[in-house]
This record gives C-alpha cells, structure tokens and sequence, in this order.
C-alpha cells in the first residue's frame, strides 16, 4: 500500500537524543507506516553555533538501533534532498529573494536595545509585548540611513494581521489571536536563515502531508500558516500541511520531562540494557493507546494499529517504574537464545566473559540465562546475577551468616561428596534430606547459608539449578572454603 501522505522527523542536532525526542519519531514512523506514507528524517542543523557532528551521528545511530527506519533523509537519499538543511543555504536564499520581491519581507534595523525597551512600554501599557511593527513602512532612505548608520538588518515576515485558526490532528480547533502573532525574524542580521523560514520551507518543499511535533511548538503554527499561505502564493508550496500537536510528557512532580533529567537520555537506557522494542513500546503509550487495555506490543504491531484519533491531547505521564517493567515483559517474550546473544556484551563490559564468549563460556551461558530470564528488568543487572557461575572464587559478605550456617554446611558437604549423580534433583533431595528432615530446619535458613556460601549473595538464581551447573568440585570447595572461613 503506497499513499502520498508524508511525515517527517526533523530534530536538530544538539546534545543527546532525548526521549521526548523519540516519542515524536516514532508517532509519525507509526502513522507513515500505517498508512503507507513516507517517513522523512530531516537534519535541522542551521545553528552552526549550537549543531554538533557528534550529535547527528548519535541521532542516525539512536534510528538505526531503535529500528525506525527512514524512507528519504540522511544516507539513504530521496527526490528532495540534501536532507541536511545545512546544505540548502542556496534553497533558502533563494526562498528568501521570492519572499522580498512579493512583499513578504521587510528589514528591520531594530537593536535588542531598542526592542526590549519598546517591549518594556508595551508591557508597562498592557499591551500585547511582541514587535510592534517599527520596520514595517520604513521608506527606502530611511533604510538606507539606518544602513549607512553601521547597522545590521533581520529580515522581518509581515504577518497579515488576522487571527489564526486551524483544525488540529490531536486538539481540533486551536486559535491565535492575530495580536499574539507579531511579524517575526526569518533571517538572522548576520544572514543565517533560522528555524522560523528553513522548516516550514523545507515541509513545503519536500512536501509534507501532516505535521506531527511536540505540543511546544504549538505556538509557531500560526506563523508558519501564515508563511505557508505566502509560500504557495510564490509558488514553492503546492499546498499546506495538517498540523497535529502530540501531548506534553510530564516527569517528576508534574513538570514537563526536560532533556536534562537523566531518564530522558536515550542513551542511559542503551547503556542500563532496555530492548529497543520495549523502550518504543513504553513510548507509545506517553499518548497513544492501541485499546482493549492492550499495553504490550511490538513497533509493527502498534504501526498496525496507529491512527490518530487515538492520540490523547492530555498530557501524558513518564513512569520509569512502568517503562522498565516494560523492558522486563519483552525480556521474558524473547527466546532464551537471543536473550543470551544480547546480554554477552553486557557481561563482556562487566568482566565475566571475554567480548567473542569462549566454548566454554558459551556452553555456561546456555546453561544459566535461561535461570534468571524470569526475573531480569534490565540485561545490565544480568551481570550481578550471574557473577559467582564466572567466577573461580566468591567474596561472601559475613551478614549473610546465621548461628546454624557453620553446621549446615558441614553438613551439606558430607551428603553432597558421595554423590554419584550431580543433577538438581538429587543435589535438592541430599540436602533436604539432611538440613530439613534431619536437622529439623527452616528451608529457608538451611538453603540460605548454602546459597551464601555458593553464590556469595541473599538472592541468586534458583539454588540447585545452579549448583549442578557449577559442578560438584566447585560446590565442594566452596562450601570447604566456608567451613574453613567460620571456623576461623
Ligand atoms: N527542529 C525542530 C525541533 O527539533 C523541529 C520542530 C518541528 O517538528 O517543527 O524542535
Ligand atoms: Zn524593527
């Protein structure tokens, strides 16, 4: 299915990908898919001073990990590159030439000075405190006295002077009262065209269907109706887009989630061990719903189901607790083979393995991961897990001992040594025979300094699983180990 509906992510390469940032990404991914569209990845970076080339690796690096896959954008091309704005200054400036030459346009000398001051007044007058229109009629030898004066020029739109109304995707009718509009700065005085001309340029150009952004830029929409209405005048716009403004996403203490709350780096979450599949799956929901209280779905599941009418215009709560649950569900979806695939760099990082797993290493790997697929949230915590089944020695904090632990594993060792058979069953029928039956202890003590003894930890995988995949003479010198360390 093939539609000429076409959506677009722009983000601008500053600092780190963001959440925030991916939940957008991902609604217009999920409504190009879902209706055959096309999914454009546009590379906003016309602020040379703020733009970064790290940060626009990390971007394309954040898709490609994330799988939202682009159509038309950066590497992969299209019929309306380049797709880096910073490429297109010869398009914008030619833009800019139509716009002046139809009367769109205006120089405005004003100094900051200047405007703060008037805007001072206008606050102090209750008046509304945007640009009150200084340049608008400036003659052309005032122009040239201003110029002759040293002073550098902003190019100002001329905004009609109407309200602003439109039907939007996600709230319906939103209006901006024409005094709330004043004409704005396209290009900059030292001639850089900003974000005000290049998007709504670019939309227009590449031809965007539907506008899908953050509720924050819900008041440049009347602007740049007004540009488009300029646009298709000139003959650079063919046609408007829809606009549609995703809900805001709240974090700690009902303020918005900001890009410098640590749980909006994407990366944190690359770095903690979230599956790409949950963190999308947890971002669908910061807004959208798929219905019949369904919260667990793949990206190809969800592009299925899209559509906007299921877009929420409240705000919508970020829950880390929920999100890592999230993760903790698809942990448990996927197959015990890939999930041992995904954790070997997480434990290579943490010491336990070697980068490529030796044989060996492998072979323990299938042997335990399936152990602790069941109660993982997160792959990085895999490696506090598993520590003791790759390790030759573990350290054992002393609280984990009890008056009874110097008996019950002296005990343990005298009925686990003539074993013949060093299977889980037999290991937990030995040793329930003799600390439970025998001894007359709680399980939950007798187990508890053997697991301490064995794993060094409180909790750890099931107990006599892992056992029998370290091996009897592991067991046996750890348990000696520990009787060695009481006795002491
Ligand atoms: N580059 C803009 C941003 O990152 C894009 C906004 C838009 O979608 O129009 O905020
Ligand atoms: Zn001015």
């Amino acid at each position: 299915m093939t539609s000429d509906i076409r959506v677009r992510f722009c983000p601008s390469p500053t600092g780190n990908p963001h959440v925030g940032m991916i939940r957008t990404a991902l609604f217009n991914w999920a409504f190009a898919r879902h209706t055959g569209g096309t999914f454009v990845f546009r590379i906003e970076d016309t602020d040379s001073a703020r733009d970064s080339q790290e940060s626009y690796q990390a971007l394309l690096d954040s898709m490609r990990w994330l799988g939202l896959t682009w159509d038309e954008g950066p590497e992969v091309g299209g019929p309306f590159g380049p797709y880096r704005q910073s490429e297109r200054s010869a398009i914008y400036q030619d833009v800019v030439g139509k716009l002046h030459d139809s009367g769109y346009t205006y120089p405005c000398f004003c100094t900051t000075e200047e405007l703060n001051a008037r805007r001072e007044v206008a606050r102090q007058e209750k008046r509304a405190p945007g640009y009150d229109g200084h340049c608008r009629n400036l003659s052309t030898a005032e122009q040239d006295k201003f110029r002759s004066e040293g002073r550098e020029a902003v190019i100002r739109f001329r905004m009609p002077g109407t309200d602003f109304t439109w039907n939007d995707l996600i709230r319906g009718e939103v209006t901006f009262k024409a005094e709330h509009v004043p004409d704005f700065v396209l290009v900059r005085g030292n001639g850089e065209p900003l974000y005000t001309l290049v998007n709504p340029v670019d939309d227009a150009l590449m031809r965007i269907s539907h506008v899908l952004r953050g509720e924050d830029l819900l008041s440049s929409t009347p602007r740049q109706l007004a540009l488009f209405d300029a646009l298709r005048h000139i003959g650079v716009a063919h046609f408007t887009p829809e606009y549609g403004h995703l809900p805001y996403v709240m974090g700690e203490g009902n303020k918005k989630l900001s890009k410098r709350d640590p749980e909006s780096s994407l990366a944190m979450y690359r770095e903690i061990g979230y599956l790409p599949e949950a963190l999308l799956n947890y971002l669908a929901l910061l807004g959208w719903s798929m219905g019949n209280d369904v919260e667990f779905f793949s990206p190809t599941q969800m592009a299925e189901a899209f559509t906007l009418e299921r877009v929420n215009p409240n705000p919508a709560r970020f829950d880390l607790k929920k999100c890592t649950a999230i993760n903790g569900d698809w942990i448990r979806f996927i197959s015990p083979l890939l999930l041992t695939e995904l954790l070997v760099p997480f434990l290579a990082r943490a010491g336990l393995i070697s980068e490529v797993p030796t044989e060996q290493e492998s072979a323990r790997l299938n042997q335990s991961v399936p152990l602790i697929q069941q109660r993982l949230d997160t792959l990085s915590s895999a490696s506090e897990l598993l520590a003791f089944l790759f390790t030759d020695s573990v350290a054992i904090d002393p609280s984990l001992w009890t008056d009874e632990s110097q008996s019950v594993l002296a005990r343990s060792i005298e009925v686990l040594e003539p074993l013949a058979d060093w299977g889980t069953d037999a290991i937990h029928n030995a040793l329930r025979f003799a600390l439970v039956d025998d001894m007359g202890l709680k399980p939950k003590l007798a187990f508890g300094s053997v697991r301490a003894a064995i794993t060094g930890q409180k909790i750890s995988p099931p107990l006599f699983e892992s056992m029998e995949i370290l091996g009897k003479n592991t067991c046996l010198e750890r348990l000696g180990r520990s009787v060695e360390s009481l006795q002491a």
